[in-house]
């Protein structure tokens, strides 16, 4: 592919003063095509609409398509041909359609249209903070936890994410692995009998011609030591006709059938927003599961996207019912030309703690920090232990319940009935011995339960009882 000069060498800019970016609307969730809307998706055959080769054939990729297709001013559309001439962009027309064009702040737009503040640098941002490529023993591969590695095969994608992590790996833009480079990869995990998962990532490698990619699938399979491989692909939600029941059995084959040990294959998708959760998406996920490989969900925090906890619920509430498990939210990492979409840890945790009880337990995805240098994921977890003391923890539930639980061995005498053991000072734990827990008004829970005439009191259990207290 034909790319600009080196993303590098451009000059250091201040950061713009930014106008604020508005907050993600909560108003829609639901996913809707505005393929109507665009004459020239809306004229497309079902036939041609649902070959990937006609989507790539037919995706935006210069500002004169985006000046045909959006209301854009003069002064918009040379900022984002200033932006995309650093920052390429490619937005195949059924992702395109999911853009509503009055929006300037659609999800989908702000995920896949350049945006001047790519142009941005600060002082912490870098182009691979995370050390990908510092802790990669040969070109390609980083090997970086004990006992897995990743295995990046290309820089294609059908569609550019504003927020790539490695947007680095757009310009010099590498095609595909050279044979070469592939065969130093293979080796490097058949010398190291620790490594038993490979991640196979990109770039996305569901782009790469067939053949290729199920070579890279069977030589890996043939690895005796190797477990399990997961793909990381963006094509459930960028160009779902491309994960054809065939495609996926033949994947699946691929991994699975090249030698006497298969080798599961996993894959790992990333959606951001509820709106890419459309009928077609969910039908490329269903083929990857018929095909018996499991699909789990990578979503990235990103401001003015999916910063709210009602946006993020909405996502995983649509992941489930397409099958998909939520396994990360991601923090947004100091990325070159991605720094715009960083929001705080704060926000994160306050969407993780609010999603905790109010949806089911195994979709609530694992917040994580890809900390800077390699020192890989951290998960973040909201706090849920207020005090520890001698003999009791105290914990918070999701409600801000706070319950004294019992801890480390029972007490070597029996305590008179209803009595717990105290610390001989005052302590939190102390707060919350006689009745055994602080309940905040209006606790719904609770409240379902029958209340003894004339108390102000809650039945908690049998014969506990909680006096109500002020938040
Ligand atoms: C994310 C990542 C992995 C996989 O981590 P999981 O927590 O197992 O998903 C492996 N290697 C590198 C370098 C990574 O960044």
């Amino acid at each position: 592919m034909p790319r600009n000069s080196g993303a590098d060498n451009s000059p250091v800019r201040a950061p713009r003063p930014h106008s604020p970016a508005p907050p993600p609307r909560i108003d829609r969730l639901a996913p809707v095509s505005f393929r109507h809307r665009y004459g020239r998706f809306a004229a497309a055959s079902e036939a041609e609409w649902s070959d990937w080769r006609w989507q790539m054939r037919n995706a935006v990729t210069t500002v004169d398509e985006l000046k045909e297709l959006l209301p854009l001013t003069a002064a918009e559309s040379a900022k984002i041909g200033e932006t995309a001439a650093q920052w390429h962009f490619q937005i195949p027309p059924y992702y395109f359609s999911l853009i509503d064009p009055e929006d300037p702040f659609d999800p989908v737009r702000l995920q896949s249209l350049p945006h001047p503040d790519e142009l941005d640098r600060t002082d912490d941002d870098a182009p691979d903070p995370l050390s990908e490529d510092s802790d990669a023993p040969v070109h390609g591969l980083t090997h970086r936890y004990p006992d897995r590695v990743l295995f990046v095969t290309t820089s294609f994608c059908a569609m550019y994410c504003r927020h790539c992590m490695r947007k680095r790996h757009w310009n010099p833009f590498e095609p595909q692995k050279t044979k070469d480079e592939l065969e130093a990869m293979y080796g490097y995990i058949a010398a190291h009998p620790e490594v038993r998962d490979v991640l196979v990532s990109g770039g996305d490698p569901l782009m790469l011609a067939d053949e290729h990619l199920f070579e890279i699938l069977r030589r890996l399979s043939q690895i005796p030591h190797l477990e399990i491989i997961r793909l990381g692909t963006r094509v459930p939600a960028y160009l779902p006709m491309k994960l054809t029941p065939e495609y996926a059995r033949a994947l699946a084959a691929a991994a699975g059938g090249a030698s006497e040990k298969p080798t599961a294959l996993w894959v790992n998708t990333h959606f951001n927003h509820p709106r890419e959760l459309t009928p077609e998406a969910a039908r490329a996920c269903e083929a990857l599961l018929k095909a018996g490989i499991p699909v789990n969900n990578q979503a990235v925090l990103l401001k003015g996207i999916n910063d709210d906890g009602r946006i993020v619920m909405a996502l995983c509430r649509e992941l489930l019912k397409a099958k998909v498990r939520p396994a990360y939210l991601f923090h947004c990492d100091p990325i070159r030309g991605v720094t715009h979409f960083r929001t705080s840890v704060r926000k994160g945790l306050e969407i993780v703690e609010y999603l905790r009880g109010h949806l089911t337990g195994f979709a609530v995805p694992t917040y994580a920090i890809d900390a800077p240098g390699g020192g890989g994921k951290i998960p973040l977890h909201p706090n849920t232990i207020v005090s520890w003391g001698e003999g009791h923890v105290v914990l918070r539930n999701f409600e801000g319940v706070l319950v004294s639980v019992p801890d480390g061995d029972p007490p070597a005498r029996a305590l008179p009935a209803g009595e717990r053991p105290r610390t001989p000072y005052d302590s939190v734990a102390n707060l919350t011995q006689a009745p055994g827990a602080l309940v905040p008004r209006g606790n719904k829970r609770l409240a379902r339960r029958p209340v003894q005439a004339g108390e102000n009191v809650i039945p908690l259990a049998r014969g506990v009882h909680l006096p109500i207290v002020d938040e």
